[in-house]
């Protein structure tokens, strides 16, 4: 509902010669120069979870649909133009054949929604393919695997996924895998990557599929820094300098670590990953949800009731835009404007995004904190998708040198 409402405040936006004050009153306040600038840029958003939501609600995303962050009337009016579709792989599923079915199913979801609307999307298997299909006014779809489970401990699948589409891997989900530790698991049982996990690194650089560390340990972001021949991605993370304890956002040390890489981070805009506050309102949550679990059972009614009910009762504090512009700010001030971008979680942090920031349609939003910010129109068009594109055509170079994909 919140989404729509904003879809609203932007279409009004669009058609206006200028933005009228009282549609622009809420957190949604994009100037026609904002949203002229969002439609002008190529727009790369790292992280987008079309691909899971269709999986388990399916919905034609071609046309508006009432639920979900994302669909295509939506994504022209944020000017967005190349979301990564995220192939996500649940950590539920490592070590069986299912987690390499399920990578696949996704990605027949994907040729799905190109297949269905062909004017209107296009996969993306290069970087000059995100140019060429703005220019043609096509959005394109690249394809990131979020899991390296499904390649079953075998190069050969990560071979097959190359040739599928596949062009990053974040290397774990939320459980240590073959691969490398998780930052959510407290079983380290790599200390890192594990030695299959670094062929699988050095094979990625050799394919041109950018490594992605969001997710992994500490430890193991700086085993895949000394492997890597090529700049490594954040695909979606934000700064733990805002919320100190959780592994899943980067340090300060990490952030200069991957730009001195040549790499990016890419920010989360879930609230939890924004703000400690969302952290905090989480963490009790939870802890008050295991003790209705032990005392009834985590399938009881009363479970369920409490589950549903606490939202209610205890409302939960979202992060807002400018907080996404202060982690693209912090990150900038840390290591410059060339190593920074968004991979915003649309479909994937549930009811969880900023004020200002609602869906797809909302990136002009973005553009205009950025520029109440000072930040020039060159710097924005980098942090929007220009970075992204640098190192995935990085990647691409160290690929060919390395003696390249064989396609
Ligand atoms: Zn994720």
């Amino acid at each position: 509902m919140r989404s729509y409402v904003s879809k609203l405040v932007l279409s009004a936006c669009l058609s206006a010669t200028a933005c009228n004050t009282t549609n622009a009153s809420a957190a949604v306040s994009a100037s026609p120069e904002a949203i002229a600038l969002a439609q002008s840029s190529i727009i790369v958003d790292g992280h987008i979870d079309v691909p899971h939501r269709v999986f388990e609600a399916w919905e034609n995303v071609s046309a508006a649909t009432n639920s979900g962050d994302f669909d295509f009337p939506r994504a022209k009016l944020g000017g967005l133009n190349a979301p990564f579709m995220s192939i996500y792989v649940p950590s539920s599923l490592d070590g069986t054949d299912a987690s390499t079915q399920r990578a696949h199913q996704l990605i027949d979801q994907v040729e799905a929604i190109v297949g269905r609307a062909p004017e209107k999307f296009a996969i993306a298997r290069s970087a000059n393919e995100v140019q060429q299909q703005f220019d043609k006014d096509l959005i394109s779809l690249p394809l990131g695997m979020e899991n390296g489970a499904p390649l079953q401990g075998e190069l050969k699948n990560l071979d097959a996924f190359y040739q599928r589409g596949i062009r990053y891997i974040t290397l774990t989900h939320a459980k240590s895998n073959d691969i490398s530790d998780s930052s959510y698991d407290d079983n380290r049982q790599w200390d890192g990557l594990s030695p299959f996990g670094e062929t699988v690194v050095q094979r990625m650089n050799q394919l041109g599929i950018m490594v992605d560390i969001s997710h992994v340990s500490d430890a193991a972001f700086y085993d895949t820094l000394k492997v890597s021949r090529a700049p490594v991605i954040a695909s979606h993370s934000s700064l733990r300098s805002f919320t100190p304890g959780f592994e899943r956002n980067m340090d300060d040390a990490m952030v200069k670590a991957l730009a001195a890489n040549d790499g990016i981070i890419m920010i989360n805009f879930g609230s939890s990953f924004l703000t400690k506050t969302a952290q905090d309102w989480y963490n009790v949550r939870d802890q008050a949800q295991h003790k209705v679990d032990a005392e009834f059972g985590a399938e009881s009614p009363q479970a369920k009731l409490f589950s549903d009910q606490y939202r209610a009762n205890n409302p939960f504090p979202y992060a807002s835009l400018d907080d996404v512009v202060e982690h693209i700010d912090r990150a900038v001030k840390l290591v410059g404007v060339d190593h920074v971008g968004i991979g915003s979680d649309y479909d994937g942090v549930g009811d969880s995004l900023p004020t200002g920031l609602k869906d797809v349609a909302t990136y002009p939003n973005l553009v205009q904190g950025l520029m109440n910010k000072g930040y020039s129109t060159p710097d924005i068009r980098k942090i929007l998708g220009g970075n992204l594109l640098r190192v995935w055509q990085q990647v691409e170079t160290v690929a060919a040198k390395l003696s390249g994909p064989s396609t």
